[in-house]
Parts: structure tokens; sequence; C-alpha cells
């Protein structure tokens, strides 16, 4: 209607110039008239489609008339499609934040096995770019026959465990799930800790056996030769009593560590901790320690750390203990063994120094395992279980303290364990 009113009104004038004048002049009025009517539609209409070729809100041309509706129309529609196209960006960024965040890998395949998209940890896991390898195979990228088995077998109930090719060291299980048709997701999760654990797991198993056989074996055989023979010398009856008592001590003594330190190790509580005097307890460390020698070495005890001290007694006991036990176990007869209390740069710190046989620079490092020993047989012989420094670390770890060693060898050892600056205020 806007549209026609001028044209109706141009040929109500016409009419009128027709009446008065001559139709050749109304004509060439309507002439005029239309002519610049179309002169201006193009023009408006070449505004328009040079602003659709970029069509962006501050562009938009200012015009008037039916064209000024049609450019606000527009300028309506470029407004509400940009907002919905800022919301969608929002979502895909908030889901691009949320896979970010997994703590899984993931990697979207589409029906050809391509990649469509990847998360950061994904890119770890399989040493992936998530821009490079967009579109790319998987298979090309990731290599493993396991893997690429795995891909076609179609079978994904059960995870695929696996190393990655540019980590060795790392341990990955992967899922694969189907979604969409055709299309999958491939997740990947890192367990490189917990196949540590199941090791440290199995290892102990088999370590625990192994140390509990052997005296087993010794008593069932000394239990089979006294059934098969007996009439044997009163003599030989005592000795064998006597090994299998040996036997039965050290099976003992290896429970009873392994009790300790299952103990501290389930024990989830917070410490329980007391102030004491650690007189006392060196008074008694120091004493076990001569007891054990029987007279072999020569004891010395020096404190001048702090007299009362916070912490668990019975733990520290048994830690100072086990160190003394071992500077007993491993120095030869006529050796020293120095028990020192002392604080250092503000840090108490208790340490051992024996006169003993030292330690290779290249087991120190494993010195705390369990069941970590550089000589078995010496160890075995004087009654150690392979557990006194695991258990040492534990009860150190749980004071806050460090476990120190510094041996050289045939020359002698120093254990130490330096406890927190803050024990050392407490303690005062
Ligand atoms: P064990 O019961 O075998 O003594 P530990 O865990 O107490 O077990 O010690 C682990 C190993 O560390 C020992 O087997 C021994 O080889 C070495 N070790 C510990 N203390 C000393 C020491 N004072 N001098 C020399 N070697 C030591």
């Amino acid at each position: 209607m806007r549209v026609s009113w001028p044209v109706l009104y141009s040929v109500l004038i016409a009419l009128l110039l027709w009446a008065v004048a001559s139709a050749i002049f109304a004509l060439s009025f309507m002439v005029l008239v239309l002519f610049f009517a179309v002169i201006r539609h193009a023009w408006q209409l070449y505004k328009l489609g040079v602003w659709l070729k970029d069509a962006r809100i501050e562009t938009i041309p200012e015009t008037n008339g039916i064209w000024d509706e049609v450019f606000s129309l527009l300028y309506k529609m470029v407004k509400q499609h940009n907002q919905t196209r800022q919301e969608l960006a929002n979502e895909l960024l908030n889901i691009e934040q949320a896979t970010a965040a997994l703590p899984e890998g993931v990697v979207s395949l589409n029906e050809a096995k391509r990649i469509e998209w990847c998360n950061p940890l994904a890119e770890q896991h399989f040493g992936l770019n998530a821009k490079r390898d967009i579109q790319q195979d998987i298979t090309y990228l990731v290599r493993q026959p396991e893997f690429i088995e795995y891909l076609h077998a179609g079978n994904y109930s059960e995870p695929l465990v696996m190393k990655p090719a540019r980590h060795d060291d790392m341990v990955l299980s992967i899922k694969l799930i189907s979604y969409g048709g055709n299309k999958r997701l491939l997740i990947s999760r890192d367990i490189t800790q917990l196949e540590r654990i199941e090791t440290m797991r199995r290892d102990f198993v088999a370590n625990v056996s192994h140390e509990m056989r052997t005296p087993l074996t010794v008593v069932n055989g000394f239990v089979e030769n006294l059934q098969d023979m007996p009439d044997l010398s009163q003599d030989k009856i005592r000795r064998a009593l006597d090994l299998m008592a040996e036997q039965t001590r050290r099976m003992d003594h290896l429970v009873s560590d392994l009790l300790t330190l299952s103990r501290l190790e389930n024990d989830q509580s917070p410490l329980r901790c007391e102030t004491f005097s650690m007189e006392g307890l060196l008074g008694e460390v120091y004493r076990d320690g001569q007891m054990l020698s029987g007279g072999r070495h020569q004891h010395s005890l020096e404190m001048t750390g702090p007299t009362k001290f916070f912490g668990n007694r019975e733990e520290l006991r048994s830690a100072f203990g086990n160190l003394v036990s071992n500077a007993v176990r491993y120095t030869p007869d006529g050796g020293t063994i120095k028990l020192c209390w002392a604080l250092r740069a503000g840090h108490p710190v208790f340490s051992v120094q024996d006169s003993g046989i030292g330690i290779e620079e290249q087991h120190i490092p494993r010195l705390t395992e369990r069941f970590y020993r550089v000589d078995r047989s010496r160890s075995r012989e004087t009654g150690g279980t392979g557990l006194g420094l695991a258990i040492v670390k534990h009860i150190a770890l749980r004071h806050q303290a460090r476990l120190e060693i510094v041996s050289v060898q045939e020359k002698g050892s120093t254990f130490s364990l330096v406890f927190p600056a803050s024990t050392a205020n407490d303690g005062h």
C-alpha cells in the first residue's frame, strides 16, 4: 500500500495535467515520476546488496520510507542472529571447559575413526594436537597394534590396558563408547599409580610368602627328622629344638614387624601426640642398645637437644630402637655406636652413628623399601626382617620428619631423623 500511494498520487496529478494541459504533458510527467521511483528503488537495492555481502549491525545503511522498514526488520533479524550465535558460542565454551576439566582424556571419533575433537588430557595421553590432528585417522596417530585391534574388534565391554608409545612409563586404561549412530568416544584414564600399587602388592605378597617359607621349611625338616628318628640322642634333640625355636622367633619377629607396618600404613586417624621427656626415652633406647650389643660395642649418648618433645612416644621409641638395633647388627665387634639428640638449625635431630660395615651409595635410596636388604644373609643371620627402615620411614612421615642416611663403606653409617623446627618450639 505504501509503495502504491505515491504512484496513485502521480496518476491523479497526471489526470489533472491531462485535463488542464495535454495528454503528452501528462504522460511525460508520469514517465518522469516512474523513472525516479525505479532509480530510487534500484539504488536502495544496490545498497542492500552491498550490505548483505557483510551483514553487520554497525554497517546497516541509513534510509527512509519503505526501505527504512525493510532495513529495520533486517536489523532486528541480524541482532537476533548475533545473540543466538553468542549464546551458542558460550554454550560451546562451557562444554569445552567442562571436557578440559575432566580427569580423563576424551577423543570424539567420527564414523571413519577420524578425530573430531579431543580434550587436553587426551592430547597428553596420545601425543595429539587438538588443532593439527582434527580430521586425522586415529590409527595413523596411535599405532600400537593392540590399540588398532581393540578399535576394530568392536567389543568394548572390557577396557584395554596399554602403554602409550611416547610415555612408556605411563599405563593407560582405554575404553570406547558408541554414540550418535556410528560415532565413538575414546576415553583414556591414567592408571600408572594404580598399576604401581598393584605391582607393589603382588611383590609384597611374594616377599612375605618367601620370608615365611624359609623358617617354616627349616622347622618342618626338624619335625620330620624327630618323627622319623625317635631314638635320637638328648643332645641332638636339644639342638634341633634350639634351632626350631630360633626359626619360630624369626617368624614371630616378621609377623610383629608386618603388623606394625600395616597398622602404621592403615592408620588414617590423626597421630596421638603428647609432650614427653626425651631424656627418659633416649635412656631406654640407649639401654636396649647396650643389651643387644652384649658388651661387643662401645656406646655413647649425647643430649643437647630439647628435653621435652611433642610426638607419639611409643612410635618414636620403635623408630629410634630400630636405628640403634641396625647399628648394633651391622657393626663388627669392638666398634662404636653414638646416639645423639641435638638441635641443627632449629630442627631437633636424632642420629645414630656407627663405625660399622657401611653401605654402598647405590643402595641408599632403596633402603626404606620393604624387604630391601644389601646383604640378605647378614640381615637374616642377625635376625633382620627387612622391614625395620620401612617402619622408621613411616613413623618419620607421621611426624613430618625426614630420614637422612650418610654412609661410607667399611667406615660406618649415620642415620638421622630430622624433625620440623616447630616440634622444638613445642618441646621447650
Ligand atoms: P633388616 O631387618 O634387614 O636390617 P632394615 O629395613 O632395618 O632391614 O634395613 C635394610 C637394610 O639396610 C639392611 O638389610 C642393611 O643391608 C642396611 N642397613 C640398615 N642399617 C644399616 C647400618 N647401620 N649399617 C649398614 N647397613 C645397614
